[in-house]
């Protein structure tokens, strides 16, 4: 595909990642946070991952060159008024995404397309502050953005053909593996991985087995390379328990209730590896 101007929102975890796949992709990306701090932050940790792929022999220095190039960093939005695509990456807070969508609306040329990597929020919701809604769409990237294949393209009600079209084509020009989903609570991704974490939670809770054991059953049992609990300490058990009760909210079905052993955990801090306790501990030497 013929290389697009892309804003990228937000330069942390995942729109540090976004942004590098993209321009790695032949395309020309600002990469925009408010906090000068964050964007330095983002692009030295684009540098590092670059530079360890040159140390690896997987890229070259020109290669190297030629990708950061394409990333010019930026403390305003302006830029967006430029640009073919935005793709938002900010905090997961309806809203911060809404005012951002509803200035992006104003500021952009009014064929863009206007992208959000939210893992929890409605697109449909999103796409409600702006007067293009049909121009809004999910684009869902795996963290860490350089490795992982899949891009969940979630359509908003309004969503039109042309744009779910034109990102695909984009997710398919940065390698990855799109898959179309609708808009509902956490679209696919979410809505069964977050499932097997709980439901894992309750095997803890009932003392149906250890929390090593329950980890080794899916990783033996069902080839996963990391048992859920394991997983879970490293999304963060607040993350977790906030997606269960959007989950539950959403659908109103109680299938979807956390389960108490991880509200308690969360109350008491235990959040996973950011905080050096979760299922396992990590404060100390073992
Ligand atoms: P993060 O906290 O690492 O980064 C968010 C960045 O956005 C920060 O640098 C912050 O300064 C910046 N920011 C906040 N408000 C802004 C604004 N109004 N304008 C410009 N910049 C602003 O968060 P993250 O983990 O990268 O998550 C970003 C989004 O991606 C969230 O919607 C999250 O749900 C989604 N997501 C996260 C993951 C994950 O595993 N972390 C996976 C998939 C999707």
């Amino acid at each position: 595909m013929t290389a697009l101007n892309i804003m990228v929102i937000g330069a942390g975890q995942m729109g540090g990642g976004i942004a590098q796949v993209m321009a790695a992709a032949g395309h020309r990306v600002h990469l925009h946070d408010l906090d000068a701090a964050a964007l330095r932050r983002g692009l030295t940790a684009i540098a590092a991952r670059l530079a360890k792929a040159v140390s690896q022999g997987k890229l070259s220095n020109e290669a190297v060159e030629a990708q950061l190039a394409n990333l010019t960093p930026t403390g305003d939005l302006a830029p967006a008024s430029q640009c073919d695509l935005v793709v938002e990456a900010v905090v997961e807070d309806m809203a911060v995404k809404g005012d951002l969508f509803q200035r992006l609306d104003r500021i952009c040329p009014p064929q863009a397309i206007l992208a959000s990597n939210t893992s929890s929020l409605p697109i449909t919701e999103i796409a409600g502050h702006t007067d293009r809604p049909e121009q809004v769409v999910g684009m869902h990237f795996m963290n860490p953005v350089p490795v992982m294949a899949l891009v969940e393209i979630i359509r908003g009600l309004a969503t039109s053909n042309q744009t779910y079209a034109a990102v695909r084509e984009l997710a398919l020009s940065l390698g990855k593996t799109p898959v179309e989903v609708r808009d509902v609570p956490g679209f696919v991704s979410n809505r069964v991985l977050q499932m097997l974490i709980n439901e894992a939670a309750y095997c803890v809770y009932e003392g149906v087995a250890s929390v090593e054991d329950i980890d080794t059953v899916l990783r033996l049992g069902m080839n996963h390379p990391m048992g859920p609990l394991t997983l879970a300490d490293f999304i963060g058990l607040d993350t977790v328990l906030s997606i269960m009760e959007i989950l539950q909210r959403g659908y109103g079905d109680s299938k979807y209730r956390p389960c108490p052993l991880l509200r308690q955990y969360v109350q008491a801090g235990w959040l996973g590896r950011k905080s050096g306790r979760g299922f396992y501990r990590y404060d100390q030497a073992v």
